[in-house]
């Protein structure tokens, strides 16, 4: 019986995983300097958490939630998404922290396609309890500065601020009003969206809704006259940092929760379907809403495998993964170089040897497989001389160096 993994889902084998060690590195080190901590969320919650919090008229819970009972009979859900799990810990633990990071696998029974799995990674950050611009831009700055560290180079930062709960049920009005007539030009899923969510409609991806709602009057000219004030302070405060960004009038991310401030880092590099690799916003009623006392919050979230993707087509390269040294040696002296193995490994050089006992030729493959930086040979010859050659990958250079001072010299290069 053979197995196979199951559709939508998939084994991150060593020839991409090295990406995503160094995604998850270069995102710790920037949400360490601004001083955010790491929480460890539950994969399953009640189903009620998410349908609460992400709404029940969004694509996540009317498609896409990978729900299933337990022993119990209990409705259980794998989390689609991070927020509401910190939401709830940060209720359970009474607020005693406020600023997290999480990183971890997502569920979404989504039509598998390109960028596109039901189990996918993200790393997201949630900070609780200050509602000023001050944090908004924090939030911006934090998110771009991750990719920056990770060293992405083609992303707009959208943003677009949604108003509060209020302004979006009266903008909502708009929206079905202006589409009640137009309904045959909108997609089915749509036209179920213009009862239930009008405001998800700005979501579609569907090129004759997109299309569409273009005409409405956007949602940030009715917002409350405050948070107008300090949606253009934020702007303002954003160029005086140098950070670019572009005002998308239809934003409004995929989860009800949001309200004020919304934005989505987009690349074009990967297709429209799968164009945002970072989004968040702020979201001031959650922690209420879900029975805990009324506080502030704003986060996002960045999905790794697009992160990856857009690394793969800037040709990324890590030099810093190839081995430094690897050991060739003639069969007769495996024990010498295993034993130089583990004082090269003791020493902190990255050494690598084939155990195989193969032929000269077979092993110098293997080191330039692995683009080792140095292949360092112990033949007869060398054993004769109490020497070992040691040969720069790169220029094809060989040099002999005296076995009592191999470590030594090979630590100085
Ligand atoms: P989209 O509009 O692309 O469906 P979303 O609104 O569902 O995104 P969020 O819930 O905000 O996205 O998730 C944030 C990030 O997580 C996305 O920008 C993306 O990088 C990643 N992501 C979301 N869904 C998937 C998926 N099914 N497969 C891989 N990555 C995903
Ligand atoms: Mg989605």
């Amino acid at each position: 019986m053979k197995y196979e993994k199951l559709r939508g889902v998939k084994d991150v084998l060593p020839r991409e995983s090295f990406l995503w060690e160094y995604v998850v590195k270069k995102a710790i080190e920037i949400l360490k300097r601004y001083n955010f901590s790491l929480i460890i969320i539950p994969t399953i919650e009640e189903e009620n958490l998410f349908i609460r919090s992400i709404g029940d008229a969004t694509d996540i819970v009317l498609k896409e939630i990978y729900n299933f009972l337990d022993k119990k009979g209990r409705k259980i859900a794998l989390r689609p998404e991070g927020t509401a799990s910190v939401v709830r810990a940060f209720i359970e633990s009474s607020g005693e922290f406020k600023d997290f990071f999480y990183l971890g696998q997502m569920f979404r029974y989504d039509k598998p396609q390109k960028g596109r799995d039901r189990e996918f990674y993200q790393i997201g950050v949630e900070s609780f309890g200050v509602d000023s611009e001050y944090k908004d831009i924090e939030i911006i700055k934090l998110a771009k500065d991750i990719l920056d560290n990770i060293g992405i180079k083609s992303y707009e930062i959208q943003i677009n601020n949604i108003g509060t709960k209020e302004d979006q049920k009266n903008y909502s009005k708009k929206i079905k009003d202006y589409l009640s007539n137009k309904k045959e030009k909108l997609c089915p899923d749509c036209i179920k969206k213009l009862e239930r969510a009008p405001l998800r409609i700005l979501d579609c991806k569907n090129e004759s809704c997109t299309e569409l709602v273009k005409n409405i009057e956007p949602i940030c000219s009715f917002i409350t006259k405050d948070l107008k004030e300090r949606y253009e302070k934020m702007k303002n405060i954003l160029t005086d940092l140098n950070i670019k960004f572009t005002e998308n009038k239809n934003l409004v991310r995929g989860l009800d929760y949001y309200t004020g401030l919304v934005f989505e880092f987009v690349t074009q590099k990967l297709g429209p379907q799968q164009n945002t690799i970072l989004a968040g916003g702020r979201y001031n009623d959650l922690v209420e809403e879900l029975g805990g006392k009324k506080t502030p919050a704003t986060g996002f979230a960045m999905g790794i495998e697009r992160i990856c993707e857009v690394l793969k087509t800037e040709n990324f390269s890590l030099e810093s993964e190839s081995p430094d040294i690897f050991i060739i040696y003639d069969k007769n002296y495996i024990k010498e170089a295993f034993l130089l193995l583990c004082s090269l490994r003791d020493a902190k050089v990255k050494t690598v040897m084939s155990f195989e006992e193969n032929s000269f030729k077979s092993q110098m493959r293997q080191a330039n497989k692995l683009s080792s930086k140095f292949a360092l040979i112990i033949g007869e010859e060398e054993i004769k001389m109490q020497k070992y050659s040691l040969k720069n990958m790169k220029d094809g250079t060989q040099i002999q160096i005296d076995k009592k001072e191999i470590i030594n010299k090979i630590k100085e290069r």
